[in-house]
């Protein structure tokens, strides 16, 4: 690691210095930027030697903060060793290739260069007048993208619909409940807001984030149903149509499925063609959030799970989960680009435009919460250019099988079992000894430092999550982990 800042050379390329309070110099950031680089570099070479979880207690970080901001500025050298005084020890270390928890945030080398280069461009893409390559490009790689997973034709560009990278899952939820709140009010809901009758339906095993677009979208928490899953924790559709029939006898409006391919606590499947009929039969919007599974898809073998996918209205999956991307970049398709862009489209004079008025262009601002965006296209593009499909298949399928090799680990251990079906990279496991044994074996390896492992509940039972999907996890990571793990049930 890279510990301290090699003194400046008199004869470096610096030829000027800012003063404190002026701007970094081309020649200062040229500098600073190799140096930060090699930091970098450094900490990938030296992750695994950091506990995966942080150690600090709260507010140990703050404690060594200075109570007052500098009044006069500060050499980069003094930001630099702060970091790594003070930062390194409060980061829980994601890029571990012992980081098993949680779902991967994972990263890459190309991924890392294209957010830079975005920062060092600086473009602010709300308009497509505002960086007309930060629009086409997101675009073009969505498209490519739509390609590379097989989905639907609808959701390419050049059909009815598009895609467009939002900040998360999340985001992409609550721009897929608002635009199916205005498709069931005829866009009403927009001018008089909502009148209490529309209702939502998602399986208990679906993410918190909808629950919160629901919340957010003023349909109200009540008004949100948990449809029953099945032994497998993937939503009945049985249960889903005598919902909807209960709510229309009541008088209400459904309006909203959320289907999930990949749950957040066992990965699993709800069935599309099923679910999507009735949205159909029904006239609601379908949106289906693949946030972690959706990359599995990649490869022609896992896209099984997409089987029902054209009748959806709307899907979104996590480049910043599994796919080498950093956070934040969500992919979110629609069939129907008019009911987005109608829901959320607002045109002040001061964002009048010729480009915008010749219809001709997409201005993104329209399909997301927020007037203005980041450049995030780049990174996903020096992703997919650098690995190429064949390079992010081999990728996927690595991890699969790494976690299909866990999983018959845990198989053949008579003091073990598998707590759900373990389709792609998520293996949920148990001692059998209860949930006490269970507790103790996360919590013992956490403070160890070794690795990081979560946990969740399914039917009411305290279960271990195995998630593999870090970039550079490999089967000498999780052959260590099972054997921790086994030592830790052990006491
Ligand atoms: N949906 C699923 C299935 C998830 O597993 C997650 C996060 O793990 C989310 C949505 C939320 O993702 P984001 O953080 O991008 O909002």
């Amino acid at each position: 690691m890279t510990t301290t800042l090699p003194p400046r050379d008199p004869d470096s390329r610096v030829a000027q210095h800012s003063q404190p309070g002026e701007h970094m110099t081309p020649d200062e950031f040229q500098r600073y930027g190799h140096l930060l680089v090699d930091w970098i570099a450094d900490y990938y070479r030296n992750v695994e030697q950091y506990p995966v979880l942080s150690q600090v207690q709260p507010g140990e970080i703050r404690a060594q903060l200075p109570p007052d901001p500098p009044q006069t500025g500060e050499p980069f050298e003094a930001m630099l060793a702060d970091v790594e005084r003070v930062i390194l020890p409060g980061i829980t270390h994601w890029q571990s290739p012992n980081f098993f928890a949680f779902f991967p945030a994972n990263t890459s080398g190309p991924s890392i260069l294209g957010e830079l280069l975005s920062a060092g461009l600086g473009v602010q893409g709300m308009l497509w007048a505002t960086s007309p390559a930060c629009t086409e490009l997101e675009t073009h790689v969505l498209d490519w993208v739509a390609q590379m997973l097989e989905l639907p034709g609808h959701f390419l560009s050049t059909s009815t619909g598009g895609g467009v990278i939002q900040e998360s899952a999340s985001s992409a939820a609550l721009c897929a409940v608002l635009a199916a709140r205005e498709r069931a009010t005829g866009f009403a809901s927009n001018e008089v807001g909502c009148d209490g009758t529309l209702t939502a339906y998602i399986s208990t095993q679906a993410h918190s984030s909808i629950e919160k677009a629901v919340k957010i979208a003023g349909l109200g928490r009540e008004r949100l149903r948990l449809v029953e899953v099945d032994e497998q924790y993937a939503m009945r559709p049985g249960a889903l149509a005598a919902r909807i029939a209960a709510d229309r006898a009541a008088g209400l409006t459904p309006c909203f499925v959320a289907a999930t391919i990949g749950t957040t606590s066992s990965t699993a499947m709800d069935p599309l063609p099923e679910i999507g009929a009735i949205c159909r039969e029904q006239g609601l919007w379908l949106h289906v959030d693949g946030a972690m599974a959706g990359t599995a898809a990649l490869c022609p073998e896992f896209r099984w799970m997409q089987r029902g996918l054209e009748l959806a209205d709307s899907y979104c999956f996590n480049p910043h989960k599994w796919m080498f991307t950093n956070f934040d970049c969500d992919c979110f398709f629609v069939a129907d680009r008019a009911a987005l862009i109608q829901t959320l489209s607002i045109l002040p004079e001061y964002l009048r435009n010729q480009a915008t008025e010749s219809g001709a262009v997409i201005d993104y601002r329209d399909w997301q919460v927020s007037l203005g965006r980041r450049f995030r296209a780049l990174k996903l593009w020096f992703v997919i250019r650098h690995y190429g499909v064949e390079g992010l298949q081999m990728q996927i399928r690595r991890h699969v099988a790494l976690a299909q090799t866990f999983a018959g680990w845990v198989e053949a251990d008579p003091d073990f079992e598998l707590a759900a079906p373990a389709p792609l990279s998520l293996v949920c496991f148990r001692h059998k000894g209860g949930d006490a044994v269970n507790q103790r074996i996360v919590e013992q390896l956490n403070r160890s430092g070794a690795l990081y492992l979560t946990h969740t509940k399914l039917d009411g039972q305290y279960t271990l999550r195995m998630s593999i999907g870090q970039t550079h996890t490999e089967q000498r990571h999780v052959a260590q982990a099972w054997a921790l793990i086994r030592a830790a049930s052990r006491g």
